[in-house]
């Protein structure tokens, strides 16, 4: 007979406020994953926070566990109000039918903004905190580029977040929230938690924390471990691409009772983090145009230009064609082929109706991005018609293989336009080679991501030079305008001063 009911799920979204498209029901439905009730464990392949929760508690013979609702989503806009609606009420009514529940393991992301709810993840603690009152003890595993804020501080009895970007500790971080939980349970700690917010906004470095001022910040955290009273750690370097009131970074200690231990841990990181402040700072970028005459003086091939702005896998279209024309003036000046990809299904079809050796006129991009850019209009000879899949050497997800739909391959001169139905995750090399082009062998490769390169491309690139593009995903934060965050905000007010508060507000335990 178990003793103790602990409700566990989550939910999980980054939302880009620079996105136009906002999440609808069915981007969880549909197009990502979601599972309500004993789906959430049944359909276990899960390698996430919610598999360490499981993990953890299933050891506990006093332990019922309560799948209440797990869902997510890719990286896009905000949520729409219909959205947080149908997610709350599915919660509401998954808590309603629980019974009795002692205690809770949550994972949101901690990023997620709607349209009208800035703090979503907040939002659905009031949630929690509605139906089950406030003494039932809730413990959060965040991804660390969660935008922490006060409700999630003063709703929640303890919050820890992922210590690895990229995130390879997932698992790892619900084992240690689900812990916390059953100490928490047992009596055998008082989780008290303080937090800094620090006003820093910066995009991930391209060596995550395992390198740099990131790692050795990562580092001191992790490090206090060992101290006695420390119950958790954390420093969440927020999702820089939304426009809230309550984004920055923000610097977490939990302790075993003793608020001073952790006013002076959150404090001490918190400053450790805005004096390492300019060593955050992307890699210089460079215009376009400026960013393709230097890689045509480099020595050698290949050479790769990214744009960040545009990565896929940060919810950007992948289609805008800002480089792309700036390749169509550029390409005389260099010696070599240059390679462009460009997700586009009207495009592929209008090519698809040719024979390859045929010119065709055709419409490419910029109809996804509407944005940041326009399509345009290219007369290219039909090089390759082929499909998909390819082999997934971007390893940005975890089968072997990626879907593309039709590929085609556009002549320009010495420019190689490829054309697919779908959007491709990270940088592909086998894209270019099912194309018929090697693209080590080629004098410039472009990439739609910021990140990923290194394992695709680390090895043989001669030198890699971000273009300043814009998109989405800008890694030039202060190209956009922010409305919400508060100010001063580092690098957005470059001579921003600040100074620690003397006391924030500690969060006793629950
Ligand atoms: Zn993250």
């Amino acid at each position: 007979m178990s003793n103790l009911r602990i409700g566990i799920g989550g939910i999980w979204h980054e939302s880009n406020s620079f996105c136009e498209r906002g999440v609808a029901p069915d981007d969880f439905v549909l197009r990502g994953r979601m599972a309500i009730g004993k789906d959430v464990i049944d359909k276990s392949d899960r390698q996430d926070e919610i598999a360490g929760f499981v993990e953890v508690l299933r050891k506990n013979s006093d332990v019922e566990i309560i799948p209440l609702l797990s869902a997510e989503t890719w990286i896009s806009g905000h949520l729409t109000a219909d959205t947080v609606g149908f997610l709350e009420g599915i919660l509401c009514q998954q808590l309603r039918s629980a019974g009795r529940l002692d205690g809770i393991c949550f994972a949101p992301h901690g990023a997620m903004a709607g349209t009208t709810i800035a703090d979503v993840d907040g939002h659905f603690l009031n949630v929690f905190r509605e139906e089950l009152g406030g003494r039932v003890p809730i413990v959060l595993a965040l991804d660390c580029h969660a935008v922490v804020t006060r409700q999630m501080i003063e709703l929640s009895t303890a919050l820890v977040g992922s210590r690895t970007h990229p995130h390879v500790d997932v698992v790892e971080t619900g084992m240690r929230a689900a812990k916390i939980l059953l100490d928490t349970l047992s009596g055998k700690i008082k989780p008290v938690v303080v937090c800094h917010k620090i006003p820093i906004l910066v995009p991930p470095p391209d060596d995550g924390t395992n390198s740099g001022a990131l790692k050795e910040l990562f580092d001191k955290f992790i490090a206090w471990d060992q101290i006695k009273g420390v119950i958790s750690g954390s420093l969440c370097p927020c999702y820089a691409w939304q426009d809230v009131p309550e984004q920055g970074w923000a610097a977490v200690a939990v302790t075993d009772n003793d608020p001073e231990l952790a006013q002076r841990l959150a404090r001490e990181l918190a400053q450790a983090c805005w004096e390492a402040r300019c060593r955050l700072l992307p890699e210089t970028m460079y215009p376009p145009r400026e960013a393709i005459r230097r890689a045509a003086a480099v020595d050698g091939c290949p050479v790769v230009i990214t744009d960040s702005a545009d990565t896929v896998g940060g919810g950007a279209p992948g289609d805008n064609t800002v480089l792309l024309e700036a390749l169509l003036a550029s390409r005389h000046d260099v010696d070599g082929l240059v390679l462009i990809h460009l997700p586009d299904p009207e495009a592929v079809s209008i090519v698809q109706k040719h024979l390859v050796g045929d010119t065709v006129t055709v419409r490419v991009g910029g109809k996804r991005d509407t944005m940041y850019c326009v399509p345009l209009t290219v007369t290219a000879q039909v090089l390759c018609i082929t499909e998909g899949p390819i082999t997934n050497d971007g390893k940005f997800i975890a089968e072997p293989m990626a879907e593309t739909g039709g590929i085609v391959c556009l002549g320009i001169d010495n420019l190689r336009l490829v054309l697919t139905d779908c959007e491709i995750m990270g940088p592909q090399p086998s894209l270019y080679r099912k194309a018929g082009i090697e693209p080590f062998e080629a004098k410039i490769v472009t990439l739609k991501t910021g990140v990923g390169f290194k394992v695709t491309y680390g090895h043989v690139a001669k030198a890699v030079f971000r273009a300043d593009c814009p998109g989405v995903v800008s890694y030039n934060l202060p190209r956009y305008k922010f409305s919400h965050v508060p100010r001063p905000m580092f690098p957005l007010d470059a001579d921003a001063q600040w100074h620690l508060p003397i006391c924030q507000r500690a969060a006793k335990g629950r």
